[in-house]
C-alpha cells in the first residue's frame, strides 16, 4: 500500500502559470468601475485592472 499524494502544493505553479499568462497578454481583467467619463476621449470608457497583475486598461466601448 502506498499513498502518494504527487500535487500537494499546487499553489505555487498555479501563480507562476498566472504570471506567465500575464506576460503573454492573456490577463484575468475585472470591471474595476462601471463607466467614468474620459475627458481625452470625450466619452463614458469602463476601465479594467488584472486580478494577478493589477494591470489597468481602458475600453471605450
Ligand atoms: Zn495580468
Amino acid at each position: 500500500m502506498a499513498d502518494i499524494l504527487p500535487f500537494k502544493k499546487p499553489k505555487a505553479s498555479e501563480k507562476h502559470r498566472g504570471n506567465t499568462l500575464c506576460k503573454s497578454g492573456f490577463h484575468q481583467w475585472q470591471a474595476d468601475k462601471k463607466t467614468q467619463f474620459d475627458v481625452k476621449l470625450g466619452k463614458l470608457v469602463t476601465r479594467y485592472r488584472c486580478n494577478r497583475c493589477s494591470k489597468i486598461k481602458i475600453s471605450s466601448d
